[in-house]
């Protein structure tokens, strides 16, 4: 069985100061409902369910610290919008119910920041989507006719006006959308799990190896503990299939991020823009560009198929290489700036574009296949799966069914060992120019 690890590379992680402790789970426990995995889809569902029987016992259990799985070291957008595929359906109300479900999803986010002071630098500084060259321009004039199509507010950026914003005259255009919000990704998921209401209690460092039916219930086992439950929630992520869910359906996909240090006074004036944006690529398989309100670029490209589903190592110096040639090429300006982070992280997409979401078999509600985009969607998953598990009926419910479905079954894995990674380096040589 493959269980999380973590490496302690992860830059949004390792600049956190006095992280908390949720000691690792011992003995027996008995609770109503168990939660497994700390990330978006765990952290919401675990909440939800409190607020839904406040006098429930939940148990929320975490192989690593919260905020150290795919939830703590993403690029930190916050997406309202649909995702491509599905701005690319000729179904307004889809996408209208996919627009509300994320919208949801940000609200809720913004709620407990708001209430508990969070300070995980949430901003709604929308989302610059761009091109570098021709190619770049088709895939941005395609994201226009489809904004327009679905009467969305945008608004068109020449290279002139993104070098005031960006600090690089890079860029040869971009769209941008005011509505998602950004953050520092493991700064939130901390402060989502240090405010959890009372009746949830938090254990990390505790991995299920086991979940088994009984007459009445569950039984999780891990290496210390036993645990007795009514119901299960798994908002696993790729690891699902390891627990026996979904094999065979989930395309677990790596790609990989570089941080800076904040930059200096003097490197500051040289780069000329300004703080708190985010970019990502007109071309899917392009970089993604942030800079932070602690002065911080981040570059996330690259793409690799994650059979170990953890980061092997020996990768990350040749990704580092090229997140510095992708960063050098922005900003000959500032050469002397390097990297100080560079890390892994895996989605689980599926072969069909379709995100998973239900009871998987009595008392057992998961949620999958976010397509990498699960900050909102794991964020309103979870929540709606909890209500699912206390048997609420709401139409934001009945919209998240609606707009979930089956993912289609792979190949068998040694087919996608091969296959995968030659799909994938189609891509890298035909967006070459976007990189
Ligand atoms: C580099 C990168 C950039 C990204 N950028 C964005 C972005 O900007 N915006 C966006 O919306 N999405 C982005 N994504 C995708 C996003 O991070 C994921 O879609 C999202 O985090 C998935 O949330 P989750 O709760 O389903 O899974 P996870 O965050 O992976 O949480 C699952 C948790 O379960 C735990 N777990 C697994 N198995 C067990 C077990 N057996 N026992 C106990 N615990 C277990 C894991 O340790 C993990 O913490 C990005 C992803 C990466 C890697």
């Amino acid at each position: 069985m493959i269980l999380p690890q973590y490496d302690g590379r992860c830059g949004w992680y390792e600049v956190l100061n006095d992280v908390s402790v949720f000691p690792a789970l011992e003995g027996n426990v008995n609770v109503d409902t168990v939660v497994v995995g700390g990330g978006f889809v765990g952290c919401a569902a675990a909440r939800r369910l409190a607020e839904n029987q406040p006098d429930g016992s939940f148990l929320l259990i975490e192989a690593l610290k919260v905020g150290q799985g795919a939830s703590g070291r993403n690029s930190g957008f916050v997406i309202d919008q649909p995702h491509k595929r599905d701005l690319e359906s000729n179904d307004n109300e889809l996408k209208r119910k996919l627009l509300s479900l994320n919208c949801t999803a940000i609200d809720y986010l913004e709620t407990q920041i708001d209430r508990y002071s969070i300070d995980c630098q949430w901003s709604h500084a929308g989302k610059y989507q761009a091109a570098v060259g021709a190619r770049g321009q088709k895939f941005l004039d395609h994201y226009e006719q489809l904004l327009k199509g679905f009467g969305e507010q945008y608004q068109k950026l020449s290279r002139q006006e993104l070098q005031s914003i960006f600090g690089t005259d890079f860029y040869s255009a971009a769209i941008f959308t005011p509505g998602g919000t950004l953050m520092q990704p493991a700064a939130l998921m901390r402060g989502l799990a240090d405010n959890m209401p009372e009746n949830v209690r938090i254990a990390e460092h505790t991995a299920v190896t086991r979940i088994t039916r009984t007459g009445d219930g569950f039984v999780l086992e891990t290496d210390q503990a036993c645990i007795k439950c009514r119901q299960v929630v798994l908002g696993t992520n790729i690891f699902t299939a390891e627990l026996g869910f979904m094999r065979d359906r989930i395309l677990p996909v790596m790609t990989f991020a570089s941080m800076t240090k904040p930059l200096t006074d003097d490197q500051l004036e040289r780069y000329g823009g300004q703080l708190d944006w985010g970019i990502t690529p007109a071309d899917h398989a392009g970089t993604t560009l942030r800079m932070t309100q602690d002065r911080r670029i981040i570059v996330r490209n690259s793409y690799r198929y994650a059979h170990d589903y953890n980061t092997p190592g020996e990768l990350l110096p040749g990704v580092r290489q090229r997140h510095q040639q992708a960063f050098d090429a922005r900003y000959p300006q500032l050469k002397d700036v390097k990297f100080e982070y560079t890390w892994g992280g895996a989605s689980s997409l599926s072969g069909n574009f379709e995100t998973y979401f239900g009871e998987i078999e009595p008392g057992i509600f998961l949620s999958c296949c976010d397509q990498s985009v699960g900050a909102a969607r794991g964020t309103i998953s979870g929540m709606m799966l909890a209500d699912m598990a206390c048997g609420k009926k709401t139409q934001l419910l009945a919209d998240m069914i609606e707009v979930s479905g089956a993912p289609s079954k792979l190949p068998p894995k040694p087919l996608l060992r091969v296959g995968v990674p030659l799909r994938m380096a189609a891509a890298r040589f035909a967006s070459r120019s976007e990189v």
